[in-house]
């Protein structure tokens, strides 16, 4: 069985504990996962300071080896993406889509030159430049459910503005991450970018290590907190990217048949397992009815099963705590009256399954529409009035995405920009543009990830002022 080691200082290392790595489709092993010891995880941060100053000099190598890691990327694509549909469970041809994503972005990276210097000043007396310093040393925090591309989405940027990177992926799914530091070992100058695996634990010795400046974060609201409030002593910049519970409202004027497909895919992509997935369906009462059949229909046709199965459509949930806190969610909204249409329950197979489930009857005070279930369970809430279901959206205090279904496009996003979210769209869900900035209002997050502004978040500012006498 295949044991993953660390990337520390451009080596690979072994550890003495390993952490079983499940296959959540089957529950059989896929591999060993090296788990960091405080002194690895001390010794990685070293390193990647050591490598700070000379990385920090060459932009020009920086940009070379972003795109050496595109192409070594796209040279394994396959085995990156076989090991993430094994450990995490998501169709083989999303997880190709994945890894082609992650060498997208280093492309991306490779080829953006930094904003130059502003000069805001030129004359006989003085010069005022504002440039861009790197911070030094980042921490990367990365969940479970889409691990490669929202740790190169981290990776890339802030590698291209000069900052060395310590990586600290899910212990659920930490293979694909490691698999990640031995193919991109020697891309880099050693110490450039070091990979440490573990839990919790060794994502919070990190995280407090004096020398990191700043921790890029992707993961729950409860970690964020703490993070943030851990980074609060040595004032180290934070970036959170956490949970959603985002609504999608679909308007009386929607055409039913036209928009099922891709609200299904909006809640049920990775089943459901994405921060910015429609977590709550508001249909205007008119097409409730319609819209609840059409998908419960499409939901009784999806294909379940191993990612590596190309019939699959939907894996299984990545792990068997959050098959529980799903199984848990929808007891409680049947205890409270749910209706149930389809699913709600544990097909009899081995593996974290959990059937597409259709629910309805439940409204605000519920967990299920509350709260971010993250599984593949959808509660559709009939409204009358579309100003109630605007009151409804934003009476949460998540605000990551928010969609708006409806033939009238002006209406739809006149709608749209009245519903507390980051992530704003019309007649689509999930639809991320590359150049875009992410970030959530509220507990979704803080700062952004991505475009030019998650692009500062990698820099300190400098105002370089020179007297001319
Ligand atoms: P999830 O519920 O998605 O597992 P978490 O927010 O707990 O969400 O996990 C996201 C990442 O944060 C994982 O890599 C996890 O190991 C790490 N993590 C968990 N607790 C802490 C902590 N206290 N400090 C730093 N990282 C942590």
């Amino acid at each position: 069985m295949t044991h993953y080691a660390l990337l520390i200082d451009g080596q690979l290392h072994a550890t003495e504990h390993a952490d079983e790595v499940l296959d959540p489709a089957t529950e059989q092993t896929v591999g060993y996962a090296a788990r960091a010891s405080h002194a690895q995880v001390d010794a990685a941060v070293d390193a990647a300071q050591r490598a700070f100053a000379g990385w920090a000099a060459d932009p020009q190598a920086r940009r070379t080896a972003l795109a050496l890691a595109a192409s070594v990327l796209r040279e394994n694509t396959q085995p990156l993406a076989e090991l993430i549909s094994r450990e995490q469970g998501r169709p083989l041809r999303f997880t190709l889509g994945e890894v082609a994503g992650a060498a997208a972005t280093f492309d991306h990276y490779a080829g953006f030159e930094a904003p130059a210097p502003e000069v805001l000043r030129d004359d006989e007396q003085r010069q005022v430049r504002l440039e861009r310093r790197p911070l030094g040393v980042v921490a990367a925090i990365t969940p479970w459910n889409v691990p490669i591309i929202l740790l190169v989405l981290k990776l890339a940027p802030a590698l291209h503005a000069g900052n060395t990177l310590v990586a600290k992926p899910s212990e659920h799914t930490p293979l694909s991450t490691l698999l990640l530091g031995q193919l991109l070992k020697d891309v880099f100058p050693a110490g450039v970018l070091n990979i440490v695996a573990g839990d919790g634990a060794v994502g919070e010795h990190l995280s407090h290590h004096p020398l990191v400046r700043h921790i890029t974060f992707t993961g729950s609201v409860a970690t964020g907190k703490r993070l943030y409030a851990g980074a609060s002593h040595d004032l180290k910049r934070v970036t959170l990217e956490l949970g959603g519970n985002d609504a999608a409202l679909v308007l009386a004027d929607a055409d039913v048949p036209a928009i099922a497909e891709a609200l299904f895919w909006g809640a049920f992509w990775n089943s459901g397992q994405v921060c910015f997935a429609i977590k709550r369906l508001y249909v205007h009462r008119s097409l409730f009815e319609p819209l609840v059949a059409a998908l419960v229909a499409r939901a009784q046709h999806t294909r379940l099963g191993s990612g590596l199965d190309p019939q699959t459509e939907l894996g299984p949930l990545t792990n068997r705590q959050q098959l529980e806190r799903v199984k848990a969610l929808v007891a409680d909204a049947r205890d409270q009256g749910a209706v149930v249409h389809t699913g709600g329950a544990q097909p009899d197979r081995p593996g974290y399954f959990f059937a597409p489930t259709i629910i309805s009857g439940v409204g605000a005070g519920v967990a299920l529409v509350d709260e971010e279930q993250f599984g593949p369970v959808l509660p559709v809430i009939a409204f009358d009035d579309v100003e109630d279901a605007i009151r409804q959206a934003n009476a949460s205090p998540f605000g990551l995405g928010a969609s708006v279904w409806t033939q009238d496009i002006d209406q739809g996003a006149a709608i749209v920009r009245r519903l507390d979210a980051g992530l704003a769209w019309v007649n689509q869900h999930l639809d991320v543009h590359p150049g875009a900035p992410k970030g959530g209002y509220k507990w979704s997050g803080l700062g952004y990830e991505g475009g030019a502004r998650g692009y500062d978040a990698f820099s300190d500012l400098q105002v370089i002022n020179i007297a001319r006498h």
